[in-house]
């Protein structure tokens, strides 16, 4: 904490994925041979249909500011997704292209709460959900769950956790961290709670939803009395594997999306032209074209649920979509190893680190202290070796 910095700043906490991520790199870069489980970040290529458009973008001299909510040909290609994957129908003037879906949430948190408004977090929820709400003045509420529900609050949970300040419910399906997917039929069970209480705006974050092995998708704007609170956040980072590319948007009523554009427009203008004309060419593309990243994902899930039903005390539930385990570890908490105490999910995850030269990240990160998050978004060597040392420093 330095006094000459804001207090803004001062109470944000750092984002743990990206400083676990930060951690591994400098390990490595002192020639420690860690493997990397922390960061959700595709290890593949991104396609080659996608890299030519990018690379004909600059071919053809796409070099000026962007509009600041986005190409006009870019935005349709955006309300066609939404029409052909979720049904969904918006006009231009309802889509907002940002640096990255984190962008999308920070705009969203800064146009709509005020100091003191209340935001739900179904917990686990995403790192930075948090802090973001914290950094626009909201107070964020946790709605507790366990691996017994799969992660997944009850409609009698939500009911309880609303008071006169909610004013917005922010969750991921599937969801980073758990990987739980809400059917349609749960949604609608939360949805019926939601409609008594037309203050509360959703935020409905489905970035993972083409990494969904359920192959159901389902979204809370579909639902014609949800659609006018509904906002819709998605982006190519995870489907495309282009998470450095930082292409983000909004799918949302037209107030809200008016207000993130007048904010972007402050702050960061329009997305970077070259990735902007590359997301065109794969949100054009059929959803199969993206397919074996999908089947990749779910034969890996199979492999660590494998691996890690072999090393005593963790405990996990299927995760449905994404590409995370998210294990309760409390079996170890207690317990010494190597001389090492492991009195909590922190400590946990930095003896794997030491120990297993394996970075994860804690659960307390994303809302539940009882777990760590491990990303299997690597290679299968990497899996493998990876839970191979888990085992041998834990046994
Ligand atoms: N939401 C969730 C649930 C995520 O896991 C991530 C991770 N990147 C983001 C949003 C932000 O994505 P982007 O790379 O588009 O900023
Ligand atoms: N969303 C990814 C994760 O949860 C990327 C890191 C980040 O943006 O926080 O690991």
């Amino acid at each position: 904490m330095n006094p000459k910095l804001s207090s803004r700043i001062n109470a944000m906490a750092t984002s743990a994925t990206l400083a676990m991520a930060a951690k591994a790199r400098e390990l490595r870069e002192q020639g420690k041979d860690i493997i990397g489980l922390s960061l959700g970040e595709p290890d593949f290529t991104v396609p080659e249909f996608v890299k030519d458009a990018a690379i004909k973008a600059v071919s053809d001299n796409y070099h000026a500011y962007t509009p600041v909510d986005g190409y006009g040909d870019l935005k349709q290609a955006i309300i066609t997704k939404f029409k052909r994957d979720n049904n969904l129908t918006y006009t231009p003037t309802q889509i907002v292209v940002s640096t990255g879906a984190k962008q999308s949430l920070a705009n969203l948190a800064m146009v709509l709460l005020n100091k003191g408004d209340e935001v739900l977090l179904p917990a686990p929820y995403w790192v930075s959900y948090s802090d973001i709400s914290k950094l626009a003045g909201g107070i964020t509420i946790e709605i507790p769950t366990s691996i017994e529900s799969d992660f997944k609050i009850t409609p009698e949970a939500l009911e309880a956790a609303i008071t006169p300040k909610t004013k917005m419910m922010i969750y991921s399906s599937p969801c980073n961290p758990s990987g739980s997917v809400y059917s349609e039929k749960e949604l609608r069970a939360l949805a019926d709670v939601l409609v008594k209480y037309p203050n509360i705006i959703v935020i409905s974050d489905e970035i993972y939803e083409h990494i969904n092995f359920t192959e159901n998708h389902a979204s809370m704007a579909a639902f014609d009395d949800m659609y006018d609170r509904t906002v819709v956040v998605n982006g190519v980072s995870k489907a495309y594997s282009m998470t450095g590319w930082r292409i983000g948007y909004i799918g949302a009523p037209d107030w809200i999306a008016r207000a993130c554009n007048k904010m972007q427009g402050q702050i960061t203008s329009g997305a970077n032209c070259i990735a902007q004309r590359a997301t065109i060419t794969a949100l054009e593309s059929s959803p199969s074209k993206i397919s074996y990243m999908v089947d990749a994902f779910k034969e890996r899930r199979k492999m660590i649920l494998d691996l890690l039903s072999e090393i005593p005390g963790f405990v996990t539930n299927e995760p449905q979509g994404a590409f995370y385990v998210f294990p309760n570890i409390t079996y170890y908490f207690g317990k010494t190893l190597r001389r090492k105490t492991i009195n909590n999910a922190s400590d946990f995850s930095l003896y794997l680190l030491e120990e297993a030269n394996v970075a994860t990240v804690t659960g307390d990160a994303f809302g539940d202290p009882n777990c760590i998050r491990i990303s299997y978004a690597a290679s299968d060597k990497d899996i493998i070796e990876a839970m191979k040392r888990i085992k041998e420093a834990l046994t």
